[in-house]
């Protein structure tokens, strides 16, 4: 008994020695499904301003989040990066995250665009919206309840609903307009497709070009980079498109986040929340933001060239920590309507 106490004690010395050297490290280990250029110029800049070394692990979000799950307390991960509201949403719900308490997190990134646990924070944003063949399309939808009209039978391009984008689509409808109103719209642009959803968002545009599509829904950021880069398919053909910001004299146009927040276990917490911080601000904004031509979510900082083309629109300020909670119920109606 005697010997077991003292062994045990002797592992939380160790345990505890242990952390205390690694707290006090100068870096912060991030797990990143992030993978951009200009990501490259944000690490350097922070591990000037600190003196914080940033170790990238970088991975398949889905991955990283087995990883972590795998990892449990020694786990080295200190803050997880990832794309859409729906990942973040399910690493909280894995226990992946913690609640964080930063006045500059609360001050710099509106409400709607963080967990109301302080777990996952927005740091840029993407909005869904819709491209069309200017010349075959004379009145476009203009909201996403139009998308299921009738009259557009046969014309709509939209990839599967195992698709993260569209599942924080859906929710956003059903927090919305209801379970049945979302489910009704789900069946409506089931009806309208012009083929059986394939292919990621850039297909969607390359549908236009080919013909097969006259109307798709595509996150800006694929249009963007076609005008920036040449993107095989889309970027010669690019005055063949016009655009649509949905429901901008309703709710405003759906947008979903790039973001991340502080792993469960870090051992660097307070690099950790020091590099979240650090995201938040209007320098790491710009270049956040520009790594995959999104918009930022603080207020006021200046988009790329490459997405102000796209002119400017006005926001859904739904929350989005509310639109995760119905993720379940957009599944099922995807489901049940049959979206592939
Ligand atoms: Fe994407």
């Amino acid at each position: 008994m005697k010997r077991l106490v003292l062994y045990g004690a002797a592992v939380l010395l160790g345990l505890a020695a242990q952390n205390a050297l690694a707290g006090g490290e100068k870096v912060v280990n991030l797990y990143s499904s992030r993978h951009y250029d200009t990501d490259e110029r944000l690490y350097s800049d922070f591990e000037k301003a600190t003196g914080i070394k940033v170790n990238r692990i970088e991975g398949k979000a889905d991955e990283l989040m087995a990883r972590m799950r795998a990892e449990g307390r020694n786990s080295p991960a200190d803050v997880f990066l990832t794309v859409d509201t729906s990942r973040l949403a399910r690493a909280k719900n894995m226990g992946l995250l913690q609640s964080v308490d930063s006045p500059i997190l609360e001050e710099r990134i509106p409400d709607h665009l963080q967990d109301t646990d302080n777990q996952w924070f927005g740091f840029s944003k993407r909005a869904r919206i819709f491209f069309y063949d200017k010349e075959k399309v004379t009145d476009p939808p203009q909201t996403y309840a139009a998308l299921a009209d009738p009259k557009y039978k046969g014309m709509i391009c939209i990839r599967s609903s195992s698709n993260t984008y569209n599942q924080t689509l859906l929710a956003a409808i059903v927090t919305h307009e209801g379970e049945d109103a979302a489910r009704a719209w789900a069946q409506g642009v089931v009806d309208n497709m012009a083929r059986p959803p394939q292919g990621g968002d850039t297909d969607q545009l390359r549908g236009i070009v080919s013909g097969e599509c006259e109307i798709s829904v595509v996150n800006t950021y694929y249009f963007s980079r076609a005008l920036r880069k040449n993107v095989r398919g889309v970027s010669d053909y690019i005055d063949i498109f016009g655009w649509v910001w949905p429901d901008q004299d309703g709710n405003g146009t759906h947008i979903n986040l790039s973001g991340g927040g502080v792993a469960a276990n870090a051992p660097h917490r307070e690099n950790a929340v020091k590099f979240l911080e650090y995201l938040a601000s209007d320098k790491a904004q710009e270049y956040f933001s520009a790594g995959n031509d999104e918009y930022p979510v603080v207020e006021g900082v200046a988009v790329a060239p490459s997405v102000a083309r796209l002119g400017t629109f006005r926001a859904d300020r739904i929350n989005l920590s509310e639109v995760a909670g119905n993720l379940p119920v957009a599944q099922k109606i995807f489901d049940e309507v049959g979206w592939k």
